[in-house]
């Protein structure tokens, strides 16, 4: 028999965090296991977060024992975490092979939202990215990016209140979730798994950069809400932003868009990063109104947040309240990004894993 020890160090292990609730139980029924075991086992996961099978008093020891030889229930571990005066937490989350990745925690009035991470680092290169200028490690498993919800959801109910639960999650961490198509989508079936995480799909927002073949794709794609980063209303301020741009042009991207299936009533997000004396000015608003249908367009916009060496600058705060408020004249449903954690590097654009200083903040 494979002893836990030796299990938990060969990666080719099946993660019991990689199954939707369907497949759990084909896969107990499949080696004749009660597939009500799935069901129950979900629900010490993903709402007690009590990952060791000796917690699990309703469980057999049959499948228990199954589980210690054949499936792993290894969570990633939180190895540092940051406080921003505001608020937000910023965790350092250290996968099984050591790789480690960034995971925020932004509280709002009626929210409490997990910024997420889909990759180690990012092929995407972003000129105005912090993670961007780390490169590509690798792609997260459906299981490493379950694992950070479970890491932290564990940790907020050990260390700050045990009522505490996350109500949204954004893949706005490290990484171009598209880029990571089948982790990412198996990861959301699993988070809205009712007997589960039980997140809504208005629970939950996929930032992409514009990969037009995986857009092309989302048909297949649980409805979450989709947020495109587009940042510019011309090829030419796009190119210099996003290289993607110069592989899928904004007349790919937007016949892609076109496809998305929409529910009545849905909009697309359309996130606007504005630079200070680049994509500002009033031929921009001029260029956005071409291009973005107002009935299923929301703008968001995002404040440039600076970081060491950063190249472009942040508006000063009148430029960023006209910019919104002539959008919001000509009929667009406009708002502006709080941008959260700047303090401790954990905003938008700004995760590069940098945890350097002591870890005294909790
Ligand atoms: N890779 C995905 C999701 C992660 S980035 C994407 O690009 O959409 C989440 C958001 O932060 C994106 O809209 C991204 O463009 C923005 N962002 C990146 N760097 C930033 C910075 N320095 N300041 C503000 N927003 C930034
Ligand atoms: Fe990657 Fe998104 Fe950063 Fe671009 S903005 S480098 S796609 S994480």
């Amino acid at each position: 028999m494979t002893s836990k020890r030796q299990k938990n160090l060969e990666t080719n292990t099946p993660s019991l965090f990689s199954f939707t609730l369907a497949e759990l139980r084909e896969y107990f029924s499949s080696n004749s296991l009660s597939k009500f075991s799935a069901d129950q086992i979900f629900g010490w996961c993903y709402k007690k977060y009590m990952f060791e099978v000796d917690c699990w008093s309703n469980v057999s020891n049959k499948t228990k024992a199954h589980i210690e030889q054949y499936l792993d229930n290894h969570i990633p571990e939180v190895v540092w975490v940051g406080l921003s005066k505001d608020g937000t937490r910023k965790f350092i989350v250290k996968m099984k092979d050591g790789e480690t990745v960034e995971s925020v925690i932004i509280p709002s009035k009626d929210r409490l939202t997990m910024c997420i991470s889909s990759q180690v680092g990012c092929a995407i290169g972003c000129t105005f990215c912090y993670t961007g200028t780390m490169g590509f490690k690798r792609h997260l498993g459906s299981h490493e990016i379950i694992g950070q919800y479970l890491a932290l959801s564990k940790w907020l109910i050990d260390n700050i209140d045990q009522n505490l639960r996350i109500s949204n999650i954004v893949y706005m961490g490290q990484g171009e979730p598209l880029h990571n198509f089948d982790n990412v989508k198996k990861a959301t079936e699993i988070f809205m798994e009712s007997k589960g995480a039980a997140l809504g799909q208005r629970k939950i927002t996929l930032s992409t950069s514009g990969l037009v073949p995986q857009i092309e794709k989302l048909a297949s794609f649980p409805p979450v809400n989709i947020a495109i980063s587009l940042h510019a209303s011309n090829d030419d301020i796009r190119d210099e932003l996003m290289p993607i741009n110069k592989r899928y042009d904004l007349q790919r991207l937007f016949q892609a868009i076109d496809k998305i299936p929409l529910k009545a009533f849905r909009r697309i997000t359309y996130e606007y990063l504005l630079i200070k004396d680049f994509n500002d000015g009033q031929s921009d608003i001029k260029g956005l109104c071409r291009l973005l249908n107002k009935s299923k367009s929301k703008i968001n916009l995002i404040p440039f947040n600076e970081y060491p060496d950063s190249k472009f600058k942040r508006p000063k705060e009148d430029k960023i309240l006209w910019f919104r408020d002539q959008l919001i004249k000509a009929g667009y449903v406009c708002t502006i990004r709080q941008s959260k954690g700047n303090d401790i590097l954990a905003a938008c654009g700004q995760l590069n894993g940098t945890w350097s200083e002591p870890n005294k903040n909790k």
